[in-house]
């Protein structure tokens, strides 16, 4: 991509930042490199292209006036700037291609507000605390509210991180992705400028920053929808085949009357490498089972247990609210991309594919892929509902990795069966799950961002800028309308 940035004169003037702002806590020691990293070393690829990439110095402001100070010292020296909330991104999405500052959002984590259904809070709020602080609001005989949809990473990934680099994640059968229509109510966001502006967007367009790596623009706050929590019961159901596995799998999370969280399928070999990387799930699961992990309210347990007896599985582990409460262990850190972290620590040579199956006929087109690609491709689903609505779902396949044309290869095979791949072994926004330029986000950075100095080399369009703009102005293209700032 064309952004051109000289690697010395970036340090030379970070490091005048750095003794400018003395008033911001600055991190230049061995640190940088950790804080300079996510989860990309999940595949195999990206851990081979972004290896040793480092910025120059970590802000952590804390308040909107330190935040202002960085990005207006960044804009006036052309230093580019990475946001990072906690950093568990899988594909190098906070990872600095040039160097610069990376803006550690994380003691900015205020929750500000919350109504009945809706809350507003500070982008580098962790998901847990603020759970933790809208399950408190609940009146007499209520659990409050949570947060719709969270990742399995909900312990230390921030809002904001959610929001810039995620998808979905537990509550996404309910509520589907976070881009689903009613989930992200506005956010307020930063220009990247000598003299930032702040402006606030309303849906739709509060979702023009959404999944774009932090690339056009910097939220500071988001405003988001919320669920009535319940007291949520985890089960771990096996079964010794794989189709009484996936179907039961499918009629618990398609079934309208049980209320339920999550519903995760992990096909066998998936529970043995579980089971031998880490002692925590010892006798939860059989050994060469079919396992679905699940989490349902206590009082739909015998909705669920009515399931279980018709497809034939056994509950191996049953855990209540106030025993995962007071245990602080959830079967959810072993779900979505939790299962690949665990799996790798047993080994080394898998990675994992992303995907998307066509509602309706999920359940069978698992099944030819299963039979289609063996071992090599192991099986793990989560069922969560589409953006339209549907029931679904997401495949974060795990795979027996040989070589990258095999990998490609293996996701092609999915494609072929009409299966969406959101490849996660790409850097580049357009390369993963967005699949190719659109115009609203260029369009949006270019508002935001004007000289190109948020997250530089990861969004292509960017370099289609000239041509989208000439575009829009010969009326070829309309461009979403922002507010004016
Ligand atoms: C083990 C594991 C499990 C995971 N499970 C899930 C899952 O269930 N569902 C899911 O969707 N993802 C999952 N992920 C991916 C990741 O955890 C989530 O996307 C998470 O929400 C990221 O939050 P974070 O605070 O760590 O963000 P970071 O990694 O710090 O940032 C992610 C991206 O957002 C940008 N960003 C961060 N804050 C802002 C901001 N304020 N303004 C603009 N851009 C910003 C960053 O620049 C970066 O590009 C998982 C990852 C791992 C390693």
């Amino acid at each position: 991509m064309n952004e051109v940035f000289d690697r010395e004169r970036t340090r030379t003037r970070t490091a005048e930042l750095v003794a400018a702002l003395p008033a911001i806590e600055w991190i230049t020691d061995g640190r940088v490199e950790r804080l300079s990293q996510d989860f990309y070393w999940f595949s195999p690829v990206l851990k081979r292209q972004l290896e040793g990439l480092r910025a120059d110095a970590v802000a952590r402001p804390k308040t909107e006036d330190e935040i202002r100070a960085v990005v207006a010292g960044c804009a006036a020296a052309s230093v580019p700037i990475t946001v990072r909330g906690s950093g568990t991104g899988n594909y190098g999405q906070c990872m600095p291609l040039h160097g610069g500052v990376i803006l550690d959002l994380s003691a900015y984590n205020r929750l500000l507000w919350v109504r009945p259904g809706v809350a507003r809070a500070q982008a580098g709020i962790r998901m847990m605390e603020m759970d933790r602080q809208t399950q408190a609001l609940g009146g007499e005989g209520s659990l409050g509210w949570e947060l719709r949809c969270v990742p399995s990473t909900f312990r230390s990934a921030t809002l904001g991180g959610l929001y810039g680099g995620g998808f979905g994640g537990v509550g996404s059968i309910n509520h589907g992705p976070l881009a689903s229509t009613g989930n992200v109510l506005g956010v307020r966001a930063m220009t990247i400028e000598p003299d930032p502006k702040t402006v606030e967007l309303r849906a739709p367009e509060a979702l023009l920053l959404h999944h774009v790596y932090g690339t056009n623009g910097l939220v500071l706050e988001l405003e988001v929808g919320l669920a009535p929590a319940h007291p949520w019961l985890e089960a771990i159901v096996c079964f010794e085949g794989f189709d009484a596995a996936i179907e039961f799998a499918d009629a618990l999370a398609s079934a309208p009357g049980i209320v339920k969280k999550s519903v995760t399928l992990l096909a066998a070999p998936i529970p043995d490498l579980l089971l031998a990387a880490t002692p925590l799930l010892k006798g939860t699961m059989s050994a060469g089972s079919h396992a679905v992990f699940v989490l349902v309210a206590e009082f739909a347990e015998p909705a669920l247990q009515q399931l279980v007896a018709e497809f034939g599985g056994t509950v191996t582990l049953r855990k209540t609210a106030a025993e995962v409460r007071s245990s602080n262990r959830t079967i959810v850190e072993f779900t979505w991309n939790h299962t690949t972290l665990h799996a790798l620590k047993v080994d080394k040579n898998l990675t994992y594919i992303q995907s998307g199956y066509q509602p309706g006929r999920h359940v069978q087109q698992a099944r030819t892929l299963r039979d289609k690609l063996g071992d090599e491709v192991l099986v793990h689903l989560e069922f969560i509902r589409t953006k339209e609505g549907a029931m679904n779902c997401s495949g974060l396949q795990l795979v027996r990795y040989r070589s990258d044309e095999r990998l490609d290869e293996i996701m092609q095979i999915h494609r072929d069966h009409g299966v969406y791949i959101a490849n996660p072994h790409v850097w580049v926004v357009e390369d993963g799950k967005q699949g190719q330029v659109n115009p609203d986000i260029v369009a949006t950075k270019l508002r935001f961002d004007p000289q190109g100095l948020l997250n530089p080399g990861k969004l292509r369009g960017w370099a289609e800028r000239d041509r989208i703009m000439a575009d829009a102005a010969a009326g070829r293209v309309s461009l979403a309308t922002l507010p004016r700032f």
